[in-house]
């Protein structure tokens, strides 16, 4: 089945064309076709399926007839974090180039003034963390009995951080005669019974999750001391068979730290965090393509997107809070039939975190063996160029699971929503626009810095 084949407009296939997407992934060819003929959706799937451009693209066909009105979006889409909601507009913009629509993003963290004047002229997509958008309805600065289609997506993440009230009291806002779309990895009770609530004889689709189901991703676990990560890593990239790279970090701190330490042993390692440029990420992201360098240090948000064909390793050099993460993560490599390994260095504090992951993905990550002592060999290529000894990793306080807490919590779940950014506020503010709070690691929609009139 091809993208022409799911029913999809001339503008869209053009525009699914720009992206270099060969054909639709199983959740595509599944949900576009039901979604285009107007049905309710259970979408069980994962970040790294494909999910995104299975609602978003149909949304954009269905979305070009009509108009919008003052205040009234015509459809709303609901993730758990600022993250998800900004990657999601992205893909908006990416695929609804051809088209002329209009889309506002509500996300903590953000300055309200540019996007509330565009809310006021009209959107036909808005984009929302549920906290932000019930402040700003109960604000009177929306209906929402205007909107035609609501995306709940990643229902069991909204869970996990306790957006289910806020989820109903939406979706009871919102006219009965539309179209409900829920997109969840797994569905436990609460996320049943919500769907039984809030969806009208729903299609429900389901695509197999990367991790578990992506046999060319041979999974490992180092168990290391915390002083020898550096070491381990050193020690693994010289030893595997590796072509090139990605290794991820928790913090934008460990990355730059990180990618400096490994380029002083001589190797040809780059980075990308969310304390530089959109140029300069994508500027050393096309290095690591192009193969000028063959290992890129990356924090999540920051690498979230990437697409290079051909990586034949993916390096955890911290495992990741969310397990979600992981699946992520590991899904840069081992991608279009192409093998791949991705190992995680795991350090005895990180044993809870490896549980869940391993709960997520539903089986035990296996072991390899720590890599050998340091050898004579081990030494770096350029003997001039002595390395300073590693100073330790500083420590910080590994923020708190997120937990289910009452409505009046929200904007403070919203922040914890991003463990990544609180650690790292000291940073200093993103160099990328000015009305993004330090905290900003995400990637930024053009759309944002656009005044409305
Ligand atoms: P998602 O599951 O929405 O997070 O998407 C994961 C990644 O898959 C993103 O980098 C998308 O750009 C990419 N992607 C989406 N659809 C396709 C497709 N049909 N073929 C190849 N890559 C895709």
């Amino acid at each position: 089945m091809t993208f022409a084949d799911v029913g999809l407009s001339d503008q869209l296939l053009r525009a699914v064309e720009d992206s270099g997407y060969g054909e639709p992934t199983p959740i595509q060819k599944q949900a576009i076709p039901s979604v285009l003929m107007g049905r309710d959706l259970i979408g069980i799937a994962q970040t790294g399926t494909g999910k995104t451009a299975a609602f978003v693209l149909p949304m954009i066909d269905i979305l070009a007839e009509g108009r919008s009105r003052a205040m009234m979006p015509r459809s709303l889409i609901l993730e758990p974090t600022r993250e998800l909601a900004a990657q999601v507009a992205e893909n908006f913009e990416k695929y609804g180039k051809y088209h002329k629509l209009s889309m506002a993003l509500l996300i903590g963290g953000v300055q309200m003034g540019d996007q509330i004047k565009a809310l006021e002229k009209g959107v036909d997509v808005l984009i929302a963390t549920p906290g932000r958008l019930l402040d700003l309805f109960q604000r009177g600065k929306i209906l929402l009995n205007g909107c035609e289609i609501l995306v709940i997506d990643e229902a069991d993440r909204m869970l996990d951080m306790g957006f289910i009230p806020d989820i109903e009291e939406i979706a009871s806002k919102l006219p009965k005669s539309r179209q409900t779309l829920l997109f969840s990895a797994t569905m436990p009770p609460p996320i049943q019974k919500l769907a039984q609530r809030f969806l009208n004889e729903p299609r429900q689709v389901e695509a197999t999750r990367p991790a578990t189901a992506n046999v060319n991703i041979e999974q490992r676990l180092v168990k290391v001391d915390p002083d020898m990560k550096r070491e381990a890593l050193r020690r693994l990239l010289r030893g595997e068979d590796v072509r090139n790279a990605i290794i991820f970090c928790n913090r934008k701190s460990t990355v730059r730290d990180l990618a400096t330490s490994l380029k002083r042993s001589g190797f040809a390692a780059g980075q990308i965090q969310g304390d530089m440029a959109q140029s300069e990420r994508i500027a050393e992201f096309d290095r690591f393509k192009q193969d000028e360098i063959n290992i890129l240090v990356a924090s999540d948000v920051a690498a979230r997107g990437l697409d290079v064909k051909g990586v034949s390793h993916v390096f955890n050099f911290d495992v990741p809070w969310q397990p979600d993460d992981y699946v992520h993560r590991i899904g840069r490599t081992g991608r279009a039939g192409a093998t791949g390994t991705a190992i995680t260095l795991a350090t005895r504090e990180d044993r809870e975190l490896v549980e869940r992951i391993e709960k997520l993905v539903g089986s035990k990550i296996a072991l390899l063996d720590a890599p050998r002592e340091a050898s004579s060999d081990d030494n770096p290529p350029d003997p001039a160029a002595k390395p300073a000894r590693e100073k330790r990793e500083k420590r910080h306080d590994r923020p708190r699971r997120e937990e289910r807490a009452g409505r009046e919590d929200r904007a403070a779940r919203e922040e914890r929503a991003a463990p990544q950014e609180e650690v790292e506020a000291e940073t200093g503010p993103s160099p990328i626009v000015e009305d993004i709070k330090p905290e900003w690691n995400g990637p930024l929609p053009a759309f944002l810095s656009v005044k409305a009139a």
